[in-house]
């Protein structure tokens, strides 16, 4: 059977941009397939982390990344009642999705990798996917379409007291938020985070109790109770809110026949240290060179060894972490302890944002 490409990457988002980006340099015809057109929004909190800006420098877009003229955000600020505490973390940029995966895309078409964007793609066989009406063949698919993108022959496990995520955008920061900071408000039944963004709005991104939302009346009036809760003022008028299903998912393995999983697609913890596009990057530098082979069934085992060391290891942290939070007096002593002895923080932001150092 003649196959027209070595890979096909299904989604453009930093995982699928990037694996695609890392087979192309290894010399692979690639053709790169989006649902949406560019430039378009996702649920995020805009935080490239100190982890990611190495990925992304590693890949050679350090020029790319500076053309965003994006805000540098150096600290960490913890609200959960009484005096917030600043922690200072390795420096990240705040970005709208819209302009930093179109930034990625574009470097990816300019490389020499065939994009194809609006055009949903939908995987009906070992290398074989259907797009616009036809069948495109390949050596291996590489599944990167993110938290919604299931594959119907992998079985994904949802986490019982999974939380969703939302994202919306202020056209000002409000006045407790911190310049070169992103701000992170705790509750019990979920969290806030803020972050000044290139085009200078403020993206709030959170994570949320589905019962909170059934319970508060939607979204916006969720994110309300946890400010109010943590004695901050409530929020002036926000555009409408995104919302994404259930954060916290893992597939019961991250390979098929000629078929990798990378990025939120193989697996995903709730967003608190910021870190997912740092971990969907240090997947797509992984999963390169073993996707670049001519596919051997020994591939997907490789692979499912590969992640567990550059991505698993990292997300162990993220659950651990988030599970504390949930805990109300953990919150408020954490909050308080870090007031006092912000450096006691400093393993964790390392352990959360330099963990994928070569
Ligand atoms: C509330 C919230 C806040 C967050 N905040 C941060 C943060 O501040 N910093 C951070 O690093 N991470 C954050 N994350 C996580 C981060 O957004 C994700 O981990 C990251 O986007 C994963 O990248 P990805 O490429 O795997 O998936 P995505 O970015 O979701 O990209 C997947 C792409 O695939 C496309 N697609 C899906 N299905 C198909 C199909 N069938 N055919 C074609 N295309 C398809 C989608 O349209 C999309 O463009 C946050 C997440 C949430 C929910």
């Amino acid at each position: 059977m003649r196959m027209t490409w070595d890979a096909i990457v299904i989604g453009a988002g930093p995982a699928g941009a990037a694996t695609a980006l890392g087979l192309n340099g290894r010399g692979r015809r690639v053709l790169l397939l989006e649902r949406h057109t560019f430039p378009r929004d996702k649920v995020c909190g805009g935080c490239v982390n100190a982890s990611a800006l190495r990925e992304l420098d590693a890949l050679g877009l350090a020029k790319n990344v500076a053309a965003l003229h994006a805000p540098v955000l150096s600290r960490l600020v913890l609200h959960g009642g009484g005096a917030p505490a600043h922690v200072s973390i390795p420096a990240g940029i705040g970005v709208t999705r819209a302009a930093f995966d179109q930034m990625l895309v574009e470097a990816a078409r300019e490389r020499g990798v065939t994009l194809r964007t609006g055009q949903r793609a939908q995987r009906v066989g070992p290398g074989a996917v259907a797009v616009d009406g036809r069948i495109e063949r390949a050596d291996v698919v590489v599944a990167a379409g993110g938290l919604a993108n299931a594959q119907p022959d992998i079985t994904t496990r949802t986490a019982p007291r999974s939380r969703i995520g939302a994202q919306t955008f202020l056209e000002h920061a409000p006045a407790f938020c911190t310049p070169d900071a992103i701000d992170m408000v705790c509750g019990r039944h979920g969290y806030v985070g803020f972050a000044q963004t290139e085009d200078g709005r403020c993206d709030i991104a959170a994570a949320l109790a589905p019962a909170l939302v059934r319970q508060s009346g939607g979204i916006a009036h969720a994110v309300q109770q946890i400010l109010v809760r943590a004695g901050l003022p409530p929020l002036t008028a926000t555009r409408a809110w995104s919302a994404t299903p259930a954060l916290t998912k893992t597939p019961c393995q991250r390979h098929g026949d000629r078929l990798f999983l990378v990025g939120d697609a193989a697996g995903y913890v709730e967003p608190f240290t910021g870190e997912g596009i740092a971990w969907a990057l240090a997947g797509a530098r992984a999963l390169a060179p073993i996707a670049a082979r001519a596919w051997r069934p020994e591939a997907g085992a490789a692979w499912e060894r590969a992640y567990k060391t550059t991505v698993g290891k990292r997300q162990r942290v993220c659950r651990a972490l988030t599970h504390g939070l949930r805990v109300p007096h953990v919150t408020a002593a954490a909050v308080a302890v870090l007031r006092r002895a912000p450096r006691i923080a400093q393993p964790l932001v390392r352990a959360a944002t330099l963990g994928s150092a070569r």
